[in-house]
């Protein structure tokens, strides 16, 4: 969460440049902003504003165009105070020498405000971020070395952060620090940067340094030096990243979410590139090759959050039913403070699109720490769960802006799937079962193109529900955890309340709120359970509930039942679950569109959550 974005430069780079950097890094965050910029000799200038960057005013971003040697910015995600302009970062410290902009929560932000307010400090903001600006502050009065000044400041403080510092009696540099946060820094010619994720400096340079936990960056426009907390240099250098920034333009779709609808095709077809291998009807995936060929989990526990949850306990069904591997799909918030029991022989996958996700990282760690093999399953390459897992398989589903996940989704699902076959062939898949879950899988890329067909479709049935307050989505078998799914899209985005539920379940509560005021949609593609979702469609027929269904071509079942029909080409029982995702997500999008929602940057959200 929160964007950080920053520059050391000669003196002919303007501000303007840490505005278009924030712009690419909006979706971390987007309540407040703000930039300091400065030149030797002069004072720091700090422009500030609530609301999103890419809203500026000309006037504002007239006061950034006069050159600056350097100048860092923040889009904010506020957790500690509300966001206003005095709680936008950066912050500064009292006598004015450190300006500090800060992504994540100082823990101990209390006790730390108490010490310096006693010494007579005086905060100006709600935010636990200016403890850090103070503090620098102070410890400088006792060491005149900046190092160890900036070294004992980020011993002190717990929780985590990710920070860019600059000290106005150092005009030539910047500062980088990075425990829990993460942060890229990017080398060019004659001037670097300092950027939260790799994708936000593609434009600039490709030559980039992951910093690593524990590491902080001192960043002049000559080059860069890593250290570690304590001062040791840590010597990292700039490595080569493949970013293709033309992949995240916008082009002709009106928004990010529907252009990344849209992509999946694609996305789908570069997740299963390379990867399928019909010569052994199995899937190779070279993020397993180090554990070797004889490599046999015998269970499987996967570590997610939200839509990456849900992707889960899809997963969960692909390797119990072709792999026989038991199963558990935990929160990572809810997994990592439990003592949790993980048995010998246990695969941990820790799975999150930006791979930077907080919990999920935390849980990795403590599992790794219990003695599991761990599978990252992301999709920023070179994120910090993939480099920590030291293995893994990457998602291909080329950048996510929406905030709300689309394509990272199915091709999360593309890959347990994938999964599910490689241990599947090893524990007694047949080569005739491997290769028609291998035919369906190289089908699925043109199959989806024609389920986004349905597009004008639901943006016609959306019409008629723009009012609705609340929404059930159920489904049975694999389609249980794409019911969630689609409630939480439709929340995430257009703020109608939804709740998912298995279609069973039902009557065991829920159906108590069915009116014709309560529309429900009906996930229903499994073939071998249709019969027994028709009958829980009756009940809520039964009941003057009003139905959307998406199911398959071949299925006529829910025709009279239904009061619209959605359909998706027929397609395996492992594979049809992803077809039928998309409609959802067309759903969510065209009621949010047309209750003139901000479907890319929705209300109290951000992407990449790297906080607890
Ligand atoms: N905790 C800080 C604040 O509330 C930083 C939040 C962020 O990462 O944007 O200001």
């Amino acid at each position: 969460m929160c964007g950080i974005f920053g520059y050391v430069a000669n003196g002919h780079v303007s501000p303007e440049l840490v505005v278009d950097g924030l712009r690419r890094l909006e979706y971390r965050g987007y309540d407040s902003w703000g930039i300091a910029s400065l030149n030797a000799g002069q004072d720091v200038q700090i422009t500030k504003a609530v609301g999103k960057i890419s809203k500026t005013s000309p006037e504002q971003l007239d006061r950034l165009r006069d050159p600056a040697t350097l100048a860092m910015g923040h889009t904010r995600w506020a957790t500690h105070g509300e966001p206003n302009e005095t709680n936008a970062h950066p912050h500064r410290s009292q006598s004015g020498r450190i300006v500090v902009v800060h992504n994540g929560i100082i823990e101990n932000h209390r006790e730390l405000r108490h010490l310096l307010e006693s010494e007579g400090y005086v905060f100006k903001s709600q935010t636990d971020t200016e403890v850090i600006a103070h503090l620098l502050d102070r410890n400088l009065r006792y060491t005149h070395r900046f190092d160890e000044a900036l070294s004992l400041t980020v011993l002190e403080l717990k929780g985590a952060f990710g920070l860019a510092v600059m000290d106005i009696q150092q005009p030539d540099r910047l500062f980088a620090v990075r425990l829990g946060s993460p942060l890229v820094v990017g080398v060019d010619d004659g001037r670097c940067l300092i950027s939260s994720d790799a994708n936000a400096l593609a434009i600039y340079t490709k030559q980039v340094i992951y910093l690593d936990d524990g590491e902080w960056a001192e960043v002049t426009r000559e080059g860069v030096t890593t250290y570690d907390f304590h001062r040791a240099a840590t010597g990292k250098i700039a490595e080569q990243i493949e970013i293709d920034v033309a992949a995240s333009e916008l082009g002709s779709f009106r928004h990010y979410m529907l252009k990344e609808m849209y992509d999946q095709p694609e996305s789908l077809r570069n997740a299963l590139r390379g990867r399928l291998q019909r010569s052994e009807a199995t899937v190779r995936l070279a993020g397993l090759d180090d554990l070797g060929e004889r490599y046999r989990p015998e269970r499987v526990k996967i570590l997610a959050c939200g839509s990456s949850w849900h992707a889960g306990l899809v997963g969960r069904y692909f390797f119990e039913e072709l792999a026989r591997m038991p199963t558990e799909v935990e929160y990572s918030s809810e997994f990592r403070y439990r003592n949790a029991v993980i048995e010998p022989g246990t695969l941990v996958i820790a799975m999150s699109q930006s791979g930077e996700t907080a919990d999920t990282l935390a849980g990795l760690r403590e599992s790794k720490r219990r003695g599991a093999q761990a599978l990252g399953v992301v999709n920023v390459v070179g994120s910090s769960i993939a480099r920590e897992c030291g293995r893994g398989v990457y998602l291909h589903a080329g950048h996510e802006c929406g905030v709300a996940a689309t394509k990272s989704f199915t091709n999360q699902l593309v890959v347990l799937l994938m999964l599910a076959v490689h241990f599947g062939r090893q524990r007694g898949m047949s080569i005739r079962q491997g290769l028609e879950l291998l035919d369906s899988l190289e089908r699925l890329p043109e199959l989806a193109e024609q389920v986004l067909k349905t597009d004008e479709q639901i943006r016609q049935v959306s019409e008629e529900y723009v009012d609705a307050t609340n929404f059930l989505y159920i489904g049975r078998s694999m389609e249980f955890p794409i019911a969630l799914e689609g409630a939480l899209k439709l929340k995430e985005v257009s703020y109608i309340h939804a709740e998912g539920l298995p279609a069973a379940e039902l009557k065991h509560g829920p159906i108590a709120l069915i009116t014709p005021e309560m529309p429900t949609v009906v996930i229903a593609t499994q073939s071998f359970i249709l019969d027994k979702v028709a009958s829980n469609v009756q009940e809520i027929k039964a009941r003057g509930g009003r139905i959307i269904a998406i199911v398959s071509e071949e299925n006529d079942a829910f025709h009279s039942l239904a009061d619209h029909v959605v359909t998706v080409p027929t397609a395996h029982d492992f594979v049809s679950p992803i077809l039928a995702t998309i409609p959802t997500q067309l759903l969510a999008y065209h009621l949010a569109v047309l209750r003139g929602c901000d479907v890319d940057q929705p209300r109290n959200l951000a992407k990449s959550v790297t906080v607890e």
